[in-house]
């Protein structure tokens, strides 16, 4: 279900204010509505209460307060101020204490000196939290591993980051953060990408995926295999059984709505499996790279507004 086209025409509509309006209006309005398959709400209590139902299945996750792309230092510093309540809310609620952000929501776009500020101001208040840094697209890279590697040089170690198998860049980037002994979360990458920087073909991304996670297990740091392709599943299981490499020194991640049955099957077979919790309002780009990698999920949507509307 990596289907270029599908992905070009998904980012298209993304950038359409009609799609937007459309689509926020009536993705969340009630519990029953269509972008609560993937989004488990606007507010920290609908987070956490999503967290606790997911903890009560034997699953781990990461609380993601979605925003990106934020064009000023004022907003940068207001979802920072965000996450500094989400940290507290996290930390009354006794729920796992696991973040995801993205560095533009903190002002990567604006100044890069401002987000590594801001990440630090995260960082200090998230006491006994692990922190993971999303990957954006590629333009934003070589900021992201550079800012990454100043908060280790700075001793911070509650941190880790994530990297994209369709790049050709993956495979020398993975030896750079291993070299730091830092956390990987390895993702095939939900972005459109030009072919100067990107495989485009499925079986290239996919045969990167294998060789990194391969990689990732024998000289990573407890890495992230995160994916929800079975194929890469089964392939991880393989290669740790056969290494000798126990299960508690990585983990699979999937995200919330996404395979069920599967992240349930790993945690009966004694596998660690953290879901990836997406929260807050600014859900939009959030939900159409999910309906990106699936074209199959636009159906629903399209049912959900017409029942909506
Ligand atoms: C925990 C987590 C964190 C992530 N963080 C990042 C990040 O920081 N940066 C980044 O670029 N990307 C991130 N991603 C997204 C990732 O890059 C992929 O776009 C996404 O996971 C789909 O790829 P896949 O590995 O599941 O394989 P695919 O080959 O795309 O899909 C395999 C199978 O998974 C199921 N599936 C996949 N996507 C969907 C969907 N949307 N709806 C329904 N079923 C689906 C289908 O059964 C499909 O056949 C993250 C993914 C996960 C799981």
């Amino acid at each position: 279900m990596f289907d270029k086209a599908a992905k070009a025409f998904f980012h298209l509509l993304a950038r359409s204010e009609g799609v937007k309006t459309l689509v926020s209006q009536y993705g969340m309005r009630k519990p029953s509505s269509f972008a609560r398959r993937f989004i488990a709400g606007e507010t920290v209590e609908e987070a956490i209460a999503a967290a606790r139902g997911v903890e009560a299945q034997g699953l781990l996750q990461t609380l993601d307060y979605l925003g990106e792309s934020i064009t000023s230092m004022a907003e940068a510093d207001a979802a920072t101020l965000d996450y500094l309540r989400v940290i507290d809310a996290v930390k009354q609620s006794g729920v796992i204490r696991n973040l995801s952000l993205k560095l533009t929501q903190l002002g990567l776009s604006v100044d890069r000196a401002t987000a590594v500020d801001n990440m630090r101001r995260i960082l200090d208040a998230a006491d006994g939290f692990f922190v993971r840094i999303d990957m954006e697209n590629s333009p934003y890279t070589d900021i992201t591993l550079e800012v990454f590697e100043t908060l280790w040089a700075l001793k911070y170690r509650h941190v880790g980051v994530v990297l994209q198998s369709d790049l050709y860049r993956t495979d020398e980037d993975i030896k750079r953060i291993n070299q730091l002994g830092a956390r990987i979360r390895l993702v095939k990458g939900a972005y459109k990408e030009p072919r100067t920087v990107a495989y485009q073909r499925k079986a290239d991304v996919d045969a990167a995926y294998l060789r990194q996670m391969q990689v990732l297990l024998t000289e990573g740091h407890y890495p992230a295999i995160a994916t929800h392709d079975p194929h890469m599943i089964t392939a991880t299981k393989r290669f740790s059984s056969e290494r000798g490499i126990a299960a508690d020194r990585f983990e699979f991640q999937m995200l919330y709505g996404i395979r069920r049955d599967l992240q349930l099957s790993l945690t009966r077979d004694g596998y660690r499996v953290r879901i990836y919790i997406p929260f807050g309002r600014q859900w939009f780009p959030y939900f159409m790279r999910r309906l990106g990698e699936r074209p199959a999920n636009v159906s629903f949507v399209v049912r959900g507004l017409l029942s909506e509307v």
